[in-house]
């Protein structure tokens, strides 16, 4: 469903991503690990058109999007046709972004006032249904600076859902929140993904990366070192690479 060819990134000097060939098929859920800086995040970035690759291209239902063709190098789309591609992939990050002036209705229905130019009227009764879904129906009319970290990434994930993406990326969502706010943020990604939400997760959540993902892939100095459903990545991985760093996460 989103799948990235040959994606090449480097900032100065430093090769980021190196030629990587990596994506996720509908209804799919894959766990992203590495250590740090190893380029998780650009390439979520990458994935969810927040910045131009330097080579390669990535592919939404099989077609190319971000350029204009060819390669990623190539000319990139007008800011508002970026926008509309954009929408079809949910992206929520480790620090939960929410605009600090809106209240939590209003977060939710930005996107869909803005981008999609949907009514006030709908847009807050789909926001509404988005906002029960993850638990957050009650807290409407509060600020993002009035709820805990936890309930904060619970409506980001709602604000991301909204616009219907077909894929939904997260960059360590747990891994900002206080170890007892975890897992309601945890619990609302399994619900997702057992309604058959496509997703790709980087996380150090190992134990939810076991439960949830049908594959598990070790990233490492911008490449992917292996990829394997839970149950051999976590008990027989096949590079060392792969077995040191398990080492370190147990
Ligand atoms: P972490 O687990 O710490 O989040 P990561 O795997 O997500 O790490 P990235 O954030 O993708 O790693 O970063 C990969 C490398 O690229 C790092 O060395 C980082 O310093 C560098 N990098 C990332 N973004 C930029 C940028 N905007 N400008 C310059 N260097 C960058
Ligand atoms: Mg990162």
């Amino acid at each position: 469903l989103l799948q990235t060819v040959g994606l090449r990134k480097s900032y100065g000097t430093q090769v980021v991503l190196d030629r990587v060939d990596f994506g996720i098929d509908a209804g799919a859920v894959k766990a992203v690990l590495g250590p740090s800086g190893s380029g998780k995040s650009t390439m979520l970035r990458l994935m969810a058109l927040l910045e131009p690759a330097d080579d390669g291209s990535i592919l939404l239902h099989g077609r190319e999007i971000g350029t204009e063709s060819g390669r990623a190098g190539a000319a990139r789309l007008p800011e508002r046709r970026l926008a509309r591609q954009r929408a079809e992939i949910g992206m929520v990050f480790q620090r939960f972004n929410l605009f600090a002036h809106l209240d939590v209705l209003h977060n939710v229905t930005l996107g869909l006032t803005a981008v999609r130019h949907v009514g006030k009227a709908e847009a807050a009764q789909r926001a509404q249904a988005m906002l029960e879904r993850v638990g957050m129906a009650d807290r409407m009319r509060h600020y993002p600076s009035e709820l805990s970290g936890g309930q904060q990434q619970r409506v980001a994930i709602a604000r991301a859902l909204v616009l219907e993406p077909s894929v939904m990326l997260f960059d360590e969502p747990t891994s900002a929140l206080d170890p007892e706010l975890v897992n309601e943020v945890l619990v609302v990604m399994e619900d997702l993904a057992a309604q058959g939400m496509t997703m790709i997760v980087v996380t150090h959540e190992t134990g939810f990366a076991r439960r949830v993902a049908h594959e598990v892939a070790l990233f490492h100095s911008g490449v992917i070192v292996e990829q394997a459903p839970p149950e051999r990545f976590f008990t027989q991985p096949e590079h060392e690479r792969t077995r040191a760093f398990l080492a370190h996460v147990h």
